[in-house]
């Protein structure tokens, strides 16, 4: 139980990491509610853990995140995991797909953050204890990877954009780090794996990038967020967190 009495806001919680991480947090003791676009997911999660609420929400959506806000109590916690894996280079990468990218990986955590920090800084008066996870990745984090020129800088800026908030609020109990997952198996990864020209050649590729030999399983993932979510890392903010089975030795 050691995200007991703690309400904890998770988007992108259909499915893969964020899925994992809702039903992880709830074993732990917290009153989660979980936000996708994915209605139908949204629903199975539901049904698994009686201490996870779905509501349904956009993170791209500004006024949705502010009804949102507005329509909850204060949160203790919050995992912003919404997000996009563009793949390309810079000859093809266009405009659109950078406001896109931007949109969806970067600009949501901001409106989320903000729609939800006044409920963060009252928990935060009561309990002096506020964790906020921001999704990024191994990409862009310490090394460059082929074809992900717009992930890797989108991952770069969540970063930023969390080690910023950590100072900015770290005498206030609110504390922020960024989770820096390596290639972690989840239907996105099987997507991109069953688009590639050869999918055989392409997992493999996949699995060779961990030195570890093998894809993340989700589960690999979820015990992170709970312990960067919980008071067990109270003396921890503002780090880029690398859980990328041996990508960064
Ligand atoms: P996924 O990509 O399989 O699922 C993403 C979920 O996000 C889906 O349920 C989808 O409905 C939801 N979503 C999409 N757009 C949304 C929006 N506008 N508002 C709200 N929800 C939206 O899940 P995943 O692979 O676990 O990826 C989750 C996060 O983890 C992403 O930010 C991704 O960049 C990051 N990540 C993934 C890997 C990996 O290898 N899978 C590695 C490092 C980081």
């Amino acid at each position: 139980m050691r995200l007991a009495n703690k309400r904890i806001f998770i988007s992108a919680a259909a499915q893969g990491i964020g899925r994992a991480s809702a039903l992880a947090c709830a074993a732990e003791g917290a009153q989660v509610v979980a936000t996708d676009i994915n209605e139908e997911g949204l629903q199975s999660l539901a049904s698994e853990d009686s201490r996870i609420e779905t509501v349904p929400l956009n993170v791209m959506q500004a006024d949705a995140i502010k009804n949102f806000a507005q329509s909850q109590a204060a949160f203790d916690g919050a995992f912003n995991c919404a997000g996009f894996v563009h793949e390309g280079g810079i000859q093809t990468t266009t405009d659109a797909d950078w406001d896109f990218s931007f949109d969806l990986n970067v600009r949501s955590m901001f409106r989320v953050t903000q729609a939800l920090l006044p409920g963060f800084l009252e928990r935060a008066k009561a309990t002096g204890a506020v964790g906020i996870v921001n999704m990024a990745s191994m990409a862009s984090s310490v090394k460059g990877f082929p074809n992900r020129l717009l992930y890797g800088t989108t991952k770069a800026a969540v970063i930023g954009f969390t080690k910023a908030m950590a100072a900015d609020f770290v005498r206030d109990g609110l504390r922020f780090n960024a989770l820096c997952p390596g290639t972690v198996d989840t239907p996105s990864l099987r997507g991109r794996i069953a688009a590639a020209e050869d999918p055989v050649a392409a997992e493999k590729a996949f699995i060779a990038r961990q030195p570890m030999g093998r894809l993340a399983q989700v589960s690999d993932i979820a015990p992170m967020v709970v312990f960067l979510l919980s008071d067990e890392s109270r003396f921890v903010s503002g780090q880029a967190v690398m859980v990328d089975g041996g990508v960064s030795i």
